[in-house]
């Protein structure tokens, strides 16, 4: 067993920190400030190759491997968690499920422009009514004249008002619930869809969430993903790999905290001595460091499993739950150790405070992830 990175993702974590260390950190907070999005430094993912990074090179994508992908999503959290998350909401979500479920000619249509970054990709299943009980949506599209007519709202879509390619899910038959939903691939363009209001954040505010509005968007048949009805049951597939990717941005945002921390307590000093010097503040280190370290290894080991084609269901849960916390945690170390200079935006971990809430909410909340968790051990359906 060997839980170090290849030589070739290795060098691809090297070029993600190199880039993150060039690009984000400190340089986002004036976006941050202002809710803006960064389109430069977002485009500037596109030429890396981030932006097409688990799509094969037949569609213009990196062809990349889950853990390389997890590499970069860490170190790009680490510089800063909205560029971060706006590069694998796109990857993860919009791309992911055209790259797993779509047609030979939706890929072809979709995937070229979605790697290079000439599109944006977004991906809808909340609602403003449902959201942990996602199959409770009320977005219907109804079938006339050889295509699909699409009404209703999607509420907290990443990338929603940026993105011109949007991955929708929506009731078909809505008797059964969660065995009648059905995914339609929409584009920016088409009348009646719309992004709406734009969110003011408490934290990753150079991110961009907004509503999508459907208000009698047509599609044509070809629009639908995969077979009717089952789009509920592919978007949980593609949420086991947002989950691993959210997990990976956990892991990069404590990272970014902890770095914060050790070069703060470098340079301050009380009672005649660096902070570096305090044994209780030691302590704190020692343990982020550990635990860390821990919701590295269980994120890998969700995209390790992934890349060998084996279910990861549980895993990504756990990832994702263990490290969404030990960010949380971090954060507010972090912020501890700053003492006043950390509550005041001149230092980064004010903003790491708040981008790390998200980890805990997103792609699934703590307690959903848990119910998955425990399902799974209890054997429950
Ligand atoms: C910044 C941001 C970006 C997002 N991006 C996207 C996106 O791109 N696409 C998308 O589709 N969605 C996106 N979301 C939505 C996100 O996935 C949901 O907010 C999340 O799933 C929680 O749903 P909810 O907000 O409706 O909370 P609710 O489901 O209303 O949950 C409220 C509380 O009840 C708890 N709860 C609910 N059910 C249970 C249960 N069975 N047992 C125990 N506790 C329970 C929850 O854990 C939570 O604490 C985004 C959200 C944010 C804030």
């Amino acid at each position: 067993m060997n839980l170090d990175p290849t030589p070739d993702q290795a060098r691809i974590r090297a070029v993600a920190r190199e880039f993150a260390t060039a690009e984000l950190g400190q340089k986002i907070a004036p976006w941050d400030e202002r809710h803006e999005f960064p389109h430069a430094i977002v485009g500037r993912l596109g030429d890396q190759g981030f932006l097409g990074a688990l799509v094969p090179p037949e569609y213009g994508g990196a062809g990349l491997d889950h853990v390389s992908y997890a590499l970069i999503v860490e170190e790009l959290c680490r510089g800063d968690a909205s560029v971060g998350m706006t590069m694998w909401a796109h990857n993860s979500l919009c791309t992911g499920h055209i790259l797993l479920f779509g047609s030979r000619e939706q890929k072809e249509t979709y995937l070229p422009r979605l790697a290079s970054g000439q599109a944006l990709g977004a991906w809808g299943l909340t609602e403003p009514g449902s959201g942990s009980d996602a199959a409770a949506m009320r977005t219907r599209a109804v079938r006339d004249e050889g295509e699909w007519v699409l009404t209703g709202t999607k509420a907290f879509i990443t990338n929603a008002s940026v993105g011109q390619v949007a991955v929708v899910m929506a009731i078909t038959d809505p008797p059964k619930r969660q065995r009648g939903i059905s995914a339609f691939i929409l584009e920016k363009g088409t009348p009646g869809f719309t992004a709406g209001q734009r969110y003011r954040k408490l934290g990753l505010r150079a991110s961009d969430t907004a509503e999508l509005v459907l208000d009698g968007a047509r599609v044509p048949a070809a629009n639908l993903v995969g077979e009717l009805h089952l789009g509920f049951v592919q978007a949980m597939q593609v949420l086991e790999g947002g989950r691993i990717a959210m997990a990976a941005m956990a892991v990069g945002i404590a990272q970014g905290a902890l770095d914060a921390a050790v070069t703060y307590m470098k340079q301050r000093t009380a009672f005649g001595q660096t902070l570096a010097e305090f044994n209780g503040l030691q302590g704190m280190v020692a343990e982020l460091a550990t635990e860390i370290e821990a919701a590295r290894l269980l994120t890998h080991r969700a995209a390790w499993l992934k890349d060998a084609g084996q279910p990861v269901r549980h895993t990504a849960a756990m990832a994702k739950v263990f490290a969404s916390e030990v960010a949380m945690k971090a954060a507010s170390k972090a912020v501890q150790i700053h003492g006043g200079a950390g509550y005041v935006t001149d230092f980064p971990v004010e903003r790491i405070f708040r981008d790390a809430k998200l980890t805990e909410i997103g792609e699934g909340t703590s307690e959903v992830q848990r119910l998955v968790i425990a399902r799974e051990i209890l054997q429950l359906k």
